[in-house]
């Protein structure tokens, strides 16, 4: 058979690739330190800085330590961090999620105090504060919806009244978002966005996370409320109904293995969307790294980008220190 084509007549697509000048100026995602949310795990005590073993470089800190880091988080440039927090005592009900002087409330009335420009974003969930590790009331074998909604906007007032900048639910229970957005507007806090962890899939690249925040469930699994991996469509339900309720930031999560699902989603609404780099991507990368087995930093980048790429307008990641030093 005949070639179809003569060579005088090819594309020459690497006339672009010459050079690095040529390539940055066609180049179509670009990076920017106002991509990032920085995790960072909150514990109480005094002079606590844990580094969780599975996430190399990453710490559970005391309140001052958390603070210090945080400082350096807004030196180099980045916006916001999101909070997690591992209370001192943990119930059936995830009291400490909602305590008044709890260890996140405690933690964003320091950072606010000694950096009032950084945004603190506050996650709202139980499993970090329950006995059982589930991420609301469970009774039976059953985790109760509507019941556990309640705590968790009664979780994010508390946040508000303590001086968080936004609130994101990540507990994937149904109707939290209008209940939340129902109580923080009753006591004026109106102008408190909402970041909705509106596709949330249940994954197994949260095991490290749940190391560094002592959540795993004690029993059970999350995959009564989590979305089923295998799906894409379910997740345009979740975030059209998040929208309706009032989310002002809707999420993906992880991001890596859902990149179809964040292109979709950025098709199909003109909301701002997050992607969460969860700990599993980020530990496989710095595990592979320390073997030798890949250059960590270009994988790292390489990753960032991709999610960009997929049309996420900011990225949630614990390699937001890194990259901003590489950028
Ligand atoms: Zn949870």
């Amino acid at each position: 058979m005949k070639p179809s084509f003569q060579i005088k007549d090819v594309k020459r697509f690497r006339r672009l690739r010459m050079s690095g000048a040529l390539r940055s100026m066609v180049r179509e995602t670009e990076l920017s330190k106002n991509d990032f949310i920085y995790p960072m795990f909150a514990v109480t005590g005094k002079g606590i800085k844990n580094e969780i073993k599975s996430m190399p470089g990453v710490y559970q800190q005391s309140v001052e330590n958390l603070v210090c880091d945080c400082e350096e988080v807004m030196k180099l440039g980045i916006p916001a961090v999101i909070l997690f927090g591992i209370p001192d005592h943990k119930d059936e009900r995830g009291s400490g999620a909602y305590a008044e002087d709890g260890i996140i409330q405690q933690a964003i009335r320091a950072i606010k105090k000694e950096l009032p420009e950084l945004v603190v974003i506050t996650d709202v969930c139980l499993c970090e504060y329950t006995s059982h590790g589930h991420c609301g009331i469970v009774q039976g074998n059953e985790i109760l919806n509507d019941e556990s909604v309640e705590l968790l906007a009664k979780e994010a007032l508390t946040h508000a009244q303590a001086g968080a900048d936004m609130v994101a639910p990540s507990d994937m229970f149904d109707g939290r978002v209008a209940r939340i957005r129902q109580v923080l507007d009753e006591h004026s806090f109106i102008h408190i966005p909402i970041m909705s962890y509106a596709a949330k899939y249940a994954s197994g690249f949260y095991g490290p996370f749940r190391d560094a925040a002592e959540s795993t469930p004690k029993f059970g699994d999350r995959k009564s409320h989590q979305m089923d991996p295998a799906n894409s469509n379910e997740a345009i339900r979740e975030i059209e109904q998040d929208i309706r309720e009032g989310a002002d930031i809707i999420m993906v999560k992880p991001a890596l293995s859902y990149l179809d699902i964040i292109r979709r989603v950025k098709d199909e609404f003109t909301m701002p969307i997050a992607a969460y780099n969860v700990s599993g991507e980020y530990s496989m990368i710095k595990a592979a790294g320390r073997n030798g087995w890949i250059d960590e930093e270009r994988v790292m980048m390489e990753v960032l980008i991709s999610i960009k790429r997929a049309g996420a307008d900011m990225i949630l990641t614990y390699f937001a220190k890194d990259a901003v030093k590489l950028l």
